[in-house]
């Protein structure tokens, strides 16, 4: 990424995503955001240079998201969810909508996790039926990042025919026949409009599909995973990276009067301040790497993909955790950001894959099981 974008995506982290971060965690989408980002040509910014994009990968979209996450886990995973919906398209899309998103008139976002097959999403329990003129779909989503304000949705079903265990769809967010529950009231990432959608004998155009019939898992593994995981991640280190400076700045400002000291001359503060550091670089090393992997298709690549979600989302709990305990009281002042980024960081352990999930797969990798 040049150094350009870079000072264009900090610009708009301080001077619109920051400024936002508080109404955003009271439930508002990041619209602002958005529209700053729009304007910049970073909602397309992983789009071709073909389309009108900026012709940027999976390295430059985790930087993004990372940058975006120390100032608003919901902006971070907002566009995480549409960098993952774009990377599909890219591959598998229409020209039309790929021009669209370049041009950042198209948000996307994935619709796979299902209540009926909850958190294991590689096995949708939602149909797509053939019918005279296309398919019907007929799903309960049970989550969906940006549910009220995607203009389309990467979606999964069964197979219509084939075997296999789904085919993913394009499902633009007005088609007659699907319904949008409430955003859901929830601990962290409060603005990212997740929600359950609904499709009762929803039409769709064959055209509609993203892929063969029965191809969606390959997708799924081969292409959403590692742009997923490693954007969840970088959200995650975004958030770690607020947590520590937050942290420290509280630490160094809470004097006690009767000793003329402060919070940061506690060894105690200074040692779990350390902790946090180690932790954060650790995490950052780690996703580097794994971007290096996939980068130059190293024969770890799969593996890294696998840990860096769990990494990140244990990591990131144990120090937003950490954040909390050493800013005190004021740590549970909203103002300070360091209870927002503690209750955002938590949507990493079980946004799927989840974490145990990610543990029993890596279990099975290292083990030379198969992981299906
Ligand atoms: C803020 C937020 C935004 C989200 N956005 C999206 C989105 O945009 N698109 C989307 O498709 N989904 C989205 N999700 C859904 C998410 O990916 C998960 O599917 C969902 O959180 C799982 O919740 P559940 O209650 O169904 O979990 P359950 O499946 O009931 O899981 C309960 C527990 O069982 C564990 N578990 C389940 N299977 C296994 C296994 N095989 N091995 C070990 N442990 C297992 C889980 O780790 C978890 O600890 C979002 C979730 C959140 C919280």
């Amino acid at each position: 990424m040049s150094a350009d974008l870079e000072k264009t995506i900090d610009r708009i982290a301080t001077e619109v995503v920051a400024k936002h971060a508080i109404a955003v965690d009271r439930g508002e989408f990041p619209t602002a955001a958005l529209t700053a980002l729009r304007e910049a040509g970073l909602l397309g910014l992983t789009s071709a240079t073909a389309v009108g994009g900026l012709g940027q990968g999976l390295r430059a979209a985790a930087l993004t998201v990372e940058r975006l996450g120390r100032e608003c886990g919901s902006t971070a995973m907002v566009v995480c969810m549409h960098y993952a919906g774009t990377a599909v398209i890219e591959q598998l899309g229409p020209e039309a909508i790929r021009k669209d998103i370049a041009a950042g008139k198209h948000l996307s976002t994935l619709a796979f996790s299902e209540a009926g097959s909850r958190s294991q999403f590689w096995a949708p329990v939602s149909t797509a039926t053939a019918t005279t003129s296309g398919v019907a779909l007929d799903a309960q989503k049970s989550w969906v990042t940006s549910a009220h304000h995607a203009t389309a949705y990467i979606w999964s079903s069964k197979p219509v025919a084939a075997a296999g265990p789904s085919t993913l769809w394009l499902v633009p967010r007005d088609t007659p026949g699907l319904t949008h529950g409430a955003a859901f009231d929830g601990l962290g990432l409060r603005g990212n409009d997740s929600g359950p959608v609904a499709a009762k004998a929803v039409h769709l155009s064959e055209s509609a599909r993203l892929g063969a019939d029965g191809g969606g898992f390959a997708i799924m593994m081969e292409l959403v995973l590692p742009w997923f995981n490693v954007m969840n991640a970088a959200a995650s280190l975004g958030l770690m990276e607020k947590a520590v400076s937050a942290t420290a700045a509280q630490a160094a400002g809470a004097g006690f009067a009767h000793t003329g000291t402060t919070v940061a001359d506690l060894p105690t503060a200074r040692a779990f301040i350390a902790r946090m550091r180690i932790r954060t670089d650790m995490l950052r090393g780690l996703l580097l790497d794994t971007i290096d992997a996939i980068e130059r298709s190293r024969p770890d690549a799969v593996l890294r993909v696998l840990e860096i979600k769990a990494a990140a989302g244990e990591a990131a709990t144990e120090v937003t955790d950490l954040a909390m305990r050493v800013s005190g009281g004021a740590a549970f002042r909203k103002e300070v950001g360091v209870e927002r980024v503690f209750r955002d960081a938590r949507a990493a352990l079980v946004m799927s894959p989840t974490t145990d999930q990610l543990y029993d797969f890596i279990g099975k990798a290292v083990c030379g099981l198969p992981l299906f």
